[in-house]
């Protein structure tokens, strides 16, 4: 007989609307235009995902000047675009979908709205990451990255200066509240973001890890290296008390034998990755122990965004 183990399993975990919608605007393109349909850097950040629209049609690229067949359709990914590509796009001729996540478009546009009112923007998030990259191509200003609290004491500001702020949607809910404490101790005259600009997936996705990680011997975050969310919820299961968080980006080469010391693990699915792999890992750990399964629920989600007019109208 095999030994016992508890598994909890996060809720909500896996695919959140945004994704969803990507994912499926890349499908139904490739059923109306058939393949190839160009996809301007990974429709979502998921190995997984990526690979299967890989099988189904798409091609990935990472600048539309890569594109050698101009009669094909490109959609841009999740993360949001600068708004040279669009532009770019069109001076190309290009048939293009946006599958821009609406919660990001919801920061295009606080951008451009602190824009119209004169008001510098500072953007908390990481460097170089796409949704970071397309928030600051919405404005020919200057934007202000904070990646740390540190960061906030080189802004360029007046203590009195009305100022504003955005922040991409995938960071650590606790670590963004300390670094807009930081910005509001240091200058007096803040515009915040009329709602907050995490996301409701990420916010659940963190919260959900926040209840199980206490009392995991170990904490399975599934998702990509690349994956912003993904790398957040380790360090959510880290600060909450599971010193053995680990990220599996491929769960092939996971092997279960890490857990013959182990009573309890949790495990969550990221942002873009499906639920499938949480069952496939879990059907790897069954092999060597016989599993308790615990659904924990910390939200019930009910999410869901339309594809664009112009697919729809397309397709
Ligand atoms: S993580 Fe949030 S912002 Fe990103 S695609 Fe999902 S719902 Fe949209």
């Amino acid at each position: 007989m095999n030994k016992k183990l508890d598994v909890y399993l996060a809720g909500p975990r896996g695919f959140c609307a945004g994704v969803e919608r990507a994912i499926l605007m890349v499908q139904e393109a490739i059923k109306k235009y058939g393949a190839p349909v160009y996809v301007r850097h990974e429709i979502v950040h998921n190995k997984y995902v990526v690979d299967n629209l890989k099988e189904e049609g798409a091609v990935f690229i990472e600048e539309l000047s890569e594109i050698d067949q101009l009669d094909r359709p490109v959609i841009f990914s999740a993360h949001g675009v600068p708004k040279s590509v669009p532009e770019e796009a069109a001076n190309m001729n290009l048939l293009y979908y946006d599958a821009t996540c609406p919660l990001v478009s919801k920061i295009h546009r606080e951008v451009e709205n602190f824009e119209r009112k004169n008001l510098p923007v500072i953007l908390i998030g990481h460097r170089n990451h796409p949704e970071v990259i397309g928030t600051m191509g919405q404005t020919s200003k200057d934007i202000y990255l904070v990646e740390k609290k540190e960061d906030v004491k080189e802004l360029p500001f007046e203590k009195n200066q009305q100022i504003a702020y955005v922040t991409q949607t995938t960071l650590s809910v606790d670590d963004t509240k300390d670094i807009i404490d930081e910005i509001k101790l240091h200058f007096k005259n803040v515009v915040e973001p009329k709602k907050k600009d995490i996301c409701y997936a990420t916010t659940n996705r963190q919260e959900a890890v926040k209840d199980i990680a206490a009392f995991s011997d170990f904490f399975f975050v599934i998702g990509s290296k690349n994956s912003s969310n993904s790398l957040r919820l380790v360090e959510v299961a880290k600060n909450y008390g599971s010193s053995n968080a680990i990220l599996i980006d491929d769960i092939d080469t996971f092997d279960p034998m890490v857990l013959i010391n182990a009573s309890k693990i949790g495990i969550t699915a990221s942002a873009s990755s499906p639920e499938v792999l949480v069952s496939k890992l879990l059907q790897k750990i069954g092999e060597k122990f016989d599993l308790n399964i615990i659904e924990s629920e910390y939200e019930k989600e009910n999410t869901h965004f339309k594809i664009p007019q112009k697919l729809k109208e397309a397709i």
